[in-house]
């Protein structure tokens, strides 16, 4: 075994003789690694992520076998904590891609090349507007490019933070410009990457935020995602319950499709769980899991979001199940500042008027 550098280390396990044993290898590895590990009061769950590089299929030198293992790393980190995975020729492409974007994503907050997008929630029943969800995009080269294919990329390299960062200042900004302007705002939420919500900065950075644009905590939420959240439980908990008593609102995004542990649930100070739009749209066919998080929600007493509503039939089963809150195509795509102020912000009192 040798240290390649930082936290990355290299290991040639050459009485290995099959990908199969590979495989074997390193699934007892990681449990070993996850062993908890006591430090003075804390208890410390190490976790890894492991890129797999076959000699001679993946390489016949040392420096291409470390190349694709490096490269299988991040594809194996990509897909959350503790994976690994084997190196494939398609990665390198997407190798390629991801450093090209890093190179660019670098100078995008310097250049102000971010912009923020806004999707209102509806009550469906009276179909007034109650909050919005900021979406961040890429403006570069004249495209808009979509989160999905940067921010991946951003949390792999740490950018993710000043860009976290960015988004929370510039909801804040907003929030204030309506108060200003029409003496009226709605909750914005921004969502939280895994990583930012891991670092020691985020809670501080909200409160001091919040308390340099004059926003009442009420008027921002968090979203965090389920699979965030169970990455380390315990420090969430500490997290949100700071959140929680300074007032912000917490929201698990994209719910069902971690594995939340749900006596941890019960713990979690949470005020919101939005349904992953995967549920919704199955829905009124498929709609076990939807109900399922529509009674656990009742149950812990909970705000309820439904996310990706795109059709009637959709809207009518989360009614008749006692959904109270959407937000959907149906409704509204995200919208450029101006136009959502125009729309839901400047009349006072907005409700969608088409259903
Ligand atoms: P998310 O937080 O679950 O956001 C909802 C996504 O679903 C948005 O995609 C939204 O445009 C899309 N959506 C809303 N209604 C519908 C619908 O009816 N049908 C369909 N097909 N899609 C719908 P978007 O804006 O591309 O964002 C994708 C993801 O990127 C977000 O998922 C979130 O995880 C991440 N993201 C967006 N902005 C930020 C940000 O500022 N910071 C971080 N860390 N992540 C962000
Ligand atoms: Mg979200
Ligand atoms: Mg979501």
């Amino acid at each position: 075994m040798a240290r390649l550098g930082g936290d990355e280390f290299v290991i040639l396990a050459d009485e290995t003789q099959t990908p199969a044993q590979a495989a074997d290898f390193v699934d007892k590895l990681l449990i070993q690694l996850n062993a908890p590990i006591q430090l003075n009061e804390h208890a410390i769950h190490p976790a890894a992520s492991i890129g797999i590089s076959i000699y001679p299929d993946d390489g016949d030198t040392a420096e291409d076998l470390i190349r694709h293992a490096d490269i299988a790393m991040y594809s194996a980190k990509a897909a959350g904590s503790n994976q690994w995975s084997f190196f494939k020729q398609q990665m390198t492409e997407r190798a390629a891609v991801r450093l090209r974007t890093e190179a660019s994503l670098h100078d995008a907050l310097k250049n102000n090349e971010f912009l923020l997008y806004f999707q209102p929630k509806f009550d469906l029943n009276t179909h007034k507007v109650v909050g919005c969800e900021a979406l961040i995009r890429w403006q570069k080269d004249g495209r808009l490019i979509s989160p999905m294919s940067f921010i991946p990329v951003a949390e792999e390299t740490g950018i993710i933070i000043p860009i976290g960062r960015w988004v929370i200042e510039q909801s804040c900004k907003v929030i204030r410009e309506w108060q200003r302007k029409y003496n009226y705002a709605i909750p914005i939420a921004v969502n939280v990457a895994s990583q930012q919500f891991a670092d020691a900065s985020l809670v501080p950075d909200i409160k001091q935020l919040a308390i340099r644009y004059q926003i009442s905590p009420e008027l921002l939420e968090v979203e965090i995602t389920e699979t965030s959240l169970m990455n380390d439980v315990e420090q969430a908990i500490i997290k949100l319950e700071q959140l929680k008593t300074a007032g912000f609102g917490i929201a698990v995004d994209d719910f069902g499709t971690g594995y939340s542990s749900l006596s941890y649930l019960r713990h979690l100070p949470i005020t919101t769980m939005k349904i992953d739009r995967a549920f919704v749209s199955d829905l009124p066919k498929d709609s076990a899991i939807a109900s399922t998080i529509l009674m656990l929600g009742q149950q812990l007493d909970l705000s309820i979001v439904a996310e990706g509503i795109e059709n009637d039939e959709q809207l009518q089963w989360l009614k008749n199940n006692n959904c109270v809150i959407g937000q959907g195509f149906f409704f509204s795509e995200p919208l450029p500042l101006e136009e959502f102020e125009q729309q839901f912000i400047s009349a006072k009192t907005a409700e969608i008027l088409h259903i």
